[in-house]
């Protein structure tokens, strides 16, 4: 098939390049002319694991192209993929402006039946908002379904290539036979397709989102109360998860979700319910205790150091996780703010993401090239972001170049017992603490 996909950002670009790896004939449409011209090239513009190597196979297989111009892949393609930003708006709210603006110009530009498929998480009833706006500018038929996408960054084309099933909400046999037909490698295979409506499906993706993200939010709250208490919250996940009902993923404590999704999709939820009167209390407080989490490890330096200021802080990580250059939302960035503010010097290492940084703050920080550079001197190291390359360090040479033996570890990534061998002072979360 000949689909068009309109956002080459994490979801956009993952998203053409495995369908056109199924075998479809693939236009990536995007606004921003250098990335265009970055992928025109050859290049993938964002970091994600495996993705380069498909994105050359298709381009090479002559099913993967890259343009600015809707108008020209419209020419050639009337199934459309919307993967464009929904960023909150000041209220909280998700911003559908990207969306609806993609949509008018759909419906300008159409000269034949089309399906648009929206794969942005948007709120409830964005389906028939789309529908709507598209009818006041066409007489050609066309159906719009809800195609939410479920990739991690890190694992995106894994997750594309072998979801756990493909939502569609839709209410046109049309429309779902075209999307059992994009699919159908994917069901062939054994992947489940859950088909309903609009409205349920949007709402899916939100309550899902939400809900991981409650989870996370209850266990950093059980491991903060472990601290009080004296347990271990490691132990504590363990017996926990082997319980089925559980699970043993998304248990893990840290420093709260980040990235480009949880934050905004919670809020959207708790925005989209007050605008029907239905009040997300849960919701509102995994937000706050998430927020509080982020940087519930600055007090711990500050009263080790006896103050921040002048003080040479270590930061390992800048990614909101590992595997990804995503620092949106990232827990690293309000916890340098925080350390700036409170007089710190800051110098930080991250393989991937550290360039995104650069972008915002050239001057603010200093970037090392690698994690042991960065610790040269360091009155503390804080960790944020569980790469692997930080999960077994030489210890030797973190003693030799530290000036104090402290580590704030925000992933919990060390074993009590051996950073207590190197003469550690090791802050984790949820667990003891070592002096
Ligand atoms: P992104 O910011 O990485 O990419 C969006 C892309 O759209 C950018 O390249 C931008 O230049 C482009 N764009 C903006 N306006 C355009 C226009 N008018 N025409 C063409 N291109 C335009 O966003 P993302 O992370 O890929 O997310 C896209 C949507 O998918 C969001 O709704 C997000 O919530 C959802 N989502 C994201 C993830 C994730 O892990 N990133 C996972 C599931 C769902």
């Amino acid at each position: 098939m000949n689909i068009t996909i309109v956002g080459t950002g994490y979801v956009g670009l993952v998203s053409g390049t495995c369908l056109a790896d199924l075998g479809h004939s693939v236009h990536c449409v995007d606004i921003n002319r250098e990335k265009v011209e970055m992928m025109q090239k050859g290049k993938v513009p964002i970091y994600e694991p495996q993705l380069e190597e498909v994105f050359l196979r298709n381009i090479k297989g002559g099913r993967l192209f890259f343009t600015t111009e809707l108008k020209e892949a419209m020419k050639v393609s009337n199934v459309i993929f919307l993967a464009l930003p929904t960023p909150p708006g000041e209220d909280g709210s998700a911003d559908l402006s990207y969306v609806l603006n993609v949509a008018e110009q759909i419906g300008d530009l159409m000269t034949e039946y089309t399906l648009i498929v929206n794969k942005s998480t948007v709120p409830v009833g964005t389906s028939e908002k789309v529908k709507n706006l598209i009818q006041t500018k066409t007489k050609f038929p066309f159906d719009v379904v809800s195609n939410p996408e479920f990739l991690r960054e890190g694992y995106a084309v894994e997750d594309f290539m072998k979801p756990e099933r493909v939502i569609v909400g839709g209410s046109s046999q049309r429309a779902f036979e075209i999307m059992d037909r994009i699919y159908l490698p994917l069901t062939n295979a054994g992947i489940k397709m859950i088909k309903m409506d609009e409205k349920s499906s949007e709402l899916t993706k939100y309550a899902s989102n939400s809900f991981l993200a409650t989870k996370i939010t209850f266990m950093n709250e059980v491991a903060n109360y472990c601290e009080k208490v004296g347990a271990d919250v490691d132990k504590v996940r363990f017996g926990m998860g082997s319980d089925e009902r559980i699970g043993n993923r998304f248990l893990f404590p840290g420093l709260g979700y980040g990235g480009s999704c949880f934050p905004k999709d919670v809020k959207a939820l708790i925005k989209s319910g007050k605008e029907v009167g239905h009040n997300f209390q849960i919701l509102e407080s995994v937000e706050k205790i998430n927020q509080k989490q982020k940087t519930i490890l600055i007090p711990e330096v500050e009263k080790y150091l006896g103050g921040l200021e002048g003080k040479n802080i270590a930061i390992w990580g800048l990614a909101f996780k590992e595997n990804t250059d995503d620092i949106r939302e990232a827990p690293s960035l309000e916890i340098i703010e925080q350390l700036l503010e409170k007089g710190a010097k800051v110098t930080a290492y991250d393989s991937i993401a550290s360039d995104n940084v650069k972008k915002i703050w050239k001057n603010k920080i200093t970037y090392a090239d690698n994690m042991y550079d960065c610790i040269e001197g360091a009155d503390a190291l804080i960790i944020a972001t569980e790469w692997g390359e930080f999960r077994n360090p030489h210890f030797n040479i973190l003693k030799e170049k530290m000036k104090n033996r402290a580590i704030f570890d925000g992933r919990n990534l060390y074993d009590l017992n051996e950073l207590a061998f190197h003469g550690f002072y090791y802050k984790s979360i949820g667990r003891k603490l070592i002096k």
